[in-house]
């Protein structure tokens, strides 16, 4: 099911049933029935990264790799410390940087792509927008921000909280950009301890393959460490997104 096939099919029930309903044949209570459906439908093609409900989502890998990837950076204190864990560890990550932040601390942009990592956008402020035009201002200057600075346009898009919209679809896809999620967050935005987030990656991490963290939480790089250790004891391939998902993570 996509946004699309759910449009065309709402749309040939409520033709058929209109006549169906005047003419007495069933009740109209089926039409608010069908309108329930159509919302959690929508509500899950919204909220659920990976129902690529609006355009085609990379965001699990094959099983036994895995990969890692940041969000909401670059943070002058905390994206330091992921680089130097990622570097020590022999680790290639994926940093989703906020736009607003990069313009920030564009020297830390510059390092995260200098050490091998991929630099993918996440909208410029972080906004979560509705319209076709916040859509395509959040997700085009977040590509400008960044060409800026590194001198190449990403092709990696990440949207805010994960969530979903046709506008920003269409803004994506308008910048031809591939969507990027995950199949476990570690909840280390929500989850402020070292050990709660080991103990929340640690217990989904056999079946999990595209791991989101976030740059800006203190306790995350050490967090970090004993993560990839744990992969590494549990036998998992650790891979970068581009070798995982085999997509370029920029323009030509
Ligand atoms: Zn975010």
């Amino acid at each position: 099911m996509n946004y699309q096939r759910l449009n065309i099919l709402a749309i040939g029930f409520v033709l058929v049933l209109i006549p169906a309903i005047t003419l007495g044949f069933i009740t109209w209570k089926v039409l608010i029935l069908l309108f329930l459906v159509y919302s959690i439908t929508l509500g899950w093609g919204v909220f659920d990264i990976g129902s690529q409900f609006f355009m085609p989502t990379f965001w699990r890998g094959e099983k036994g790799t895995v990969s890692f990837t940041f969000d909401d950076g670059p943070d002058p204190e905390v994206t330091p410390k992921v680089l130097d864990v990622l570097r020590e560890e022999g680790v290639k990550a994926a940093f989703f940087v906020i736009g607003r932040n990069a313009e920030k601390h564009p020297k830390l942009v510059k390092q995260i792509l200098d050490e091998g990592h991929v630099v993918g956008n996440h909208t410029y402020n972080h906004a979560y927008v509705f319209s076709t035009a916040a859509a395509e201002k959040q997700v085009t200057e977040g590509q400008e921000v960044i060409e800026k600075i590194i001198g190449k346009k990403p092709a990696y898009f990440r949207p805010p909280f994960g969530v979903m919209n046709p506008k920003i679809a269409d803004a994506v896809m308008k910048e031809r950009c591939a969507i990027i999620g995950w199949d476990l967050r570690s909840q280390d935005g929500r989850i402020r301890t070292k050990e709660a987030t080991i103990k929340r990656i640690s217990s989904h991490l056999l079946k999990s393959t595209v791991l989101l963290f976030h740059d800006t939480n203190p306790t995350t790089p050490d967090a970090l460490r004993e993560i990839i250790h744990l992969c590494r004891q549990n036998g998992m391939k650790i891979v970068s997104v581009p070798e995982q998902s085999g997509i370029a993570p920029y323009h030509a």
